[in-house]
């Protein structure tokens, strides 16, 4: 009896896993498509500065659309555009598409927002990412400080020289880099003397402890001063809360985002929002509801 109780979890897991690999196949299958009919679109969520909560820049946040409409959040299918190479030509429509949009709704000073975009590990890695960057600004007349990226610490663990290279050249032509999600995954102190960057994202998981508790608190207003000492500015990320945003403020974070002052949301949503393009920073964001 015990032998076959085990035949048949035996049976069980191999079921599982062969329907895993199936959904696998056809996800991979159905992404590939995806790009050849460019089903992709930007969200776009505000980033304020702490003092007078006016937008200095926007967070590109990937979503596909599916043919029947559903939206799909990127937390579903970077993983496996990564795995099957398919991150290099969704990352340079993600790339191209968020200059031009921005150029489009806050026109070409470089006074006007920015516009942040998250980069993956095998995107740094490819040698024609730098000229790419500098080519789509080049082409839609943004100053190349208008635009951030976004690089999540775990990605530099490796230490490829390729990367390091990358980060320094674009670093030189005046694009801003900052380190997201701090404090999670792989961290290391020594990234921040060793890349260039001008802004640390602090991790939302830290965020919505900060006012919970003494050591929390403690923590979060050491990262930073730690920031701070360095020469970076600091972005609080997934602000949900007043309660938050005032305990941020009050320890000297200089930017937040977070729910509190709006939910991603597409471009239309956020043109809206900002009617006057050519006096961008002009007033207060109100708290709007939106998609996640
Ligand atoms: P991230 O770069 O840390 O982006 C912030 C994520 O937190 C976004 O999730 C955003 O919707 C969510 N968020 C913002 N404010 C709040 C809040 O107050 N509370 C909570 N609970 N969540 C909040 P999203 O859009 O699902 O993106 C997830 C991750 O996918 C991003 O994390 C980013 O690493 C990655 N990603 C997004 N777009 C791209 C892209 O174009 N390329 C690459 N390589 N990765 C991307
Ligand atoms: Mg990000
Ligand atoms: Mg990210
Ligand atoms: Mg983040």
């Amino acid at each position: 009896r015990a032998k076959e109780r085990g035949r048949n979890r035996y049976e069980f897991f191999t079921a599982e896993i062969n329907e895993r690999v199936q959904q696998r196949i056809m996800l991979e299958s159905r992404l590939r498509l995806a790009v050849l009919r460019s089903e992709f679109v930007l969200h776009y969520q505000p980033i304020v500065e702490a003092g007078g909560r006016r937008p200095v820049a926007l967070e590109a946040l990937l979503r596909w659309r599916q043919p029947d409409g559903t939206l799909v959040g990127p937390g579903h299918f970077i993983c496996v555009a990564e795995e099957v190479g398919l991150i290099g030509e969704i990352g340079a429509w993600v790339i191209e598409t968020a200059i031009r949009e921005t150029a489009d709704l806050f026109g070409k000073e470089a006074s006007a927002p920015r516009v942040a975009v998250n980069v993956s590990p095998r995107q740094l890695r490819d040698p024609s990412f730098v000229f790419r960057v500098t080519e789509a600004l080049a082409a839609h007349g943004l100053p190349p400080s208008r635009l951030e990226l976004e690089i999540t610490e775990g990605v530099l663990m490796d230490e490829a020289p390729e990367v390091t290279d990358a980060l320094h050249r674009l670093c030189s032509y005046g694009v801003r880099l900052s380190i997201d999600d701090f404090g999670t995954g792989y961290s290391s102190l020594s990234y921040l003397q060793r890349y260039p960057f001008d802004m640390l994202k602090i991790d939302r998981c830290f965020v919505s402890n900060a006012t919970d508790g003494a050591a929390a608190a403690r923590l979060v207003e050491t990262i930073i001063m730690m920031a701070h000492g360095l020469g970076m500015e600091t972005i609080a990320e997934g602000v949900e809360t007043e309660e938050q945003f005032d305990f941020l403020q009050s320890k000297g974070c200089d930017q937040m985002q977070g729910y509190l002052l709006g939910h991603p949301a597409p471009l239309a949503e956020i043109a809206a929002r900002f009617p006057a393009a050519d006096a961008p920073s002009a007033r207060p964001l109100e708290t709007v509801t939106g998609d996640g």
